[in-house]
């Protein structure tokens, strides 16, 4: 028994993707993303009740319990893990959500830009055991590259999601070949991204396993970015009041795609700087080539008026104190109430927050341009966010195109790929997934939490 996959987490859930690979052969254990289970926070937690400890994050399931694999920050004498390292595929929290409780010993790779985007996110949470990355070793990698782990070579190739540097992997174990998708789609704004990841699969000879997400398997809705923006067009440009659009704060093709709306219909976009911050943060990826928004003064940010500023708002005066119209872009919940008809206010995962805040008159519109979140990066519910449309008086619509490939996408995938062996992850659905693509003649094994698969 040379290579082994343990899925623990991921299995028959979408994301949560924590991937255990253990090769026997060349003495090396490593893991596949480490990410938060929203499935699993749902089920124990509800504001206020968060999580204590990462104790209690083991107790109840959300994360393994491996002995020294994790970070003891109580301990004065740090013990070393047996996990060689972590290769993350990119920085939804759903991937990446648990890495900053993981053993500082253990080195994790991860794209430039994901870096970017996976410190930006977290720099101004609240410092707590689960959101403190002092001490990790972050290692970076381009599209191409070959990691070293031992003598394990894995290879990240760039793929299209929802979110800047996203990858998948061909990995060379001792006895196997393994290719893990990461999440990916073919029907997004850079298509050649996800076909270039398949030839190098092509070009790397039959994989012995792929591992694969299967999100959309059982139910897709087929659209493009730019019937997104048509569609986003129609609503706006019939909205009378306050159009608030709630989509993913890194998603930047989305970004674009309502800031292009916005300015079509003469309306102003206010963002929050938490949001700016990681847009800023995607801006410092200069092979992205994303438009600059801090100098961009048709983007104005939403004025609490609290006293203190956020420490986003810090953060960004801080890493540019040459911007100037930082001051004359904040936008009150008084004048967006004088005048709610002249902007776009962006929100992210059904931001109940935001709506308390700006309290926005009644005859807006709320435009659901997400669904994936509520899986993969929302704690509140669906049920939560309709209540509070109902007191504003607020109506939504919904215009979307997944992150995630389509079922007819997904086979046609495997199909150029060829494995021996498909393990179906990232997917409520992974017995639908099996059927739906066995025609082609593939082999499956749906993954149990925490059993080991034997693949060589
Ligand atoms: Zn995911
Ligand atoms: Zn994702």
């Amino acid at each position: 028994m040379a290579v082994t996959i343990t899925v623990h987490g991921g299995a028959g859930e979408i994301g949560a993707n924590k991937i255990l690979i253990e090769d026997k052969g060349h003495e090396v254990k490593f893991f596949l993303d480490f990410g938060k289970s929203y499935e699993t926070m749902r089920e124990y937690y509800d504001f206020p009740i968060s999580p204590n400890s990462l104790e209690e994050l083991i107790q109840i399931g959300a994360t393994p319990d491996i002995p020294h694999l994790y970070n003891q920050p109580e301990k004065k004498k740090q013990s070393t893990s047996d996990i060689d390292a972590v290769l993350l595929s990119h920085a939804h929290t759903d991937h990446s959500g648990y890495i900053p409780l993981l053993n500082r010993s253990i080195p994790i790779y991860m794209g430039e830009c994901t870096r970017r985007i996976f410190e930006a996110r977290i720099q101004g949470a609240r410092k707590v055991f689960d959101t403190d990355i002092e001490g990790l070793t972050i290692e970076t990698f381009r599209t191409g590259d070959r990691i070293k782990i031992g003598n394990v070579e894995a290879y990240p190739i760039h793929v299209d999601h929802s979110i800047p540097a996203a990858y998948g992997f061909i990995i060379h174990c001792s006895e196997a070949n393994i290719v893990y998708t990461g999440d990916f789609r073919r029907h997004g704004t850079r298509p050649q991204l996800t076909q270039d990841f398949i030839n190098a699969v092509q070009k790397s000879g039959k994989p012995d396993v792929v591992l694969c997400e299967g999100t959309n398997i059982a139910k897709a809705e087929l659209a493009n970015e730019q019937e997104v923006q048509k569609k986003l067009s129609i609503i706006i440009k019939e909205c009378q009041s306050l159009a608030i659009a709630d989509f993913s704060e890194a998603d930047f093709d989305r970004f674009r795609t309502v800031q292009k709306v916005a300015e079509e219909n003469n309306r102003e976009l206010i963002i929050e700087p938490r949001r700016m911050w990681i847009l800023y943060a995607i801006n410092q990826c200069r092979e992205l080539q994303t438009p600059s928004v801090v100098n961009n003064s048709q983007i104005r940010w939403f004025d609490s008026e609290k006293k203190r500023i956020s420490k986003y708002e810090r953060l960004l005066r801080e890493a540019e104190p040459e911007v100037k119209e930082f001051d004359g872009r904040a936008v009150t919940a008084k004048e967006l109430h004088k005048h709610p008809q002249r902007y776009v206010f962006c929100s992210s995962f059904g931001s109940i927050s935001a709506i308390q805040r700006i309290k926005p008159p009644a005859s807006g519109i709320y435009i659901l341009s997400a669904s994936e979140p509520f899986n993969e990066e929302s704690e509140i519910s669906f049920d939560k966010l309709l209540n509070w449309l109902a007191l504003s008086g607020l109506a939504m619509y919904t215009a979307h195109c997944s992150g995630h490939a389509h079922p007819i996408d997904i086979r046609q995938t495997l199909e150029e790929m060829q494995p021996r062996l498909v393990i179906p992850i990232h997917t409520e659905e992974p017995e639908l997934f099996q059927k739906f693509v066995k025609t082609s003649g593939l082999s499956f094994q749906i993954p149990k939490q925490g059993l080991q698969i034997k693949i060589a």
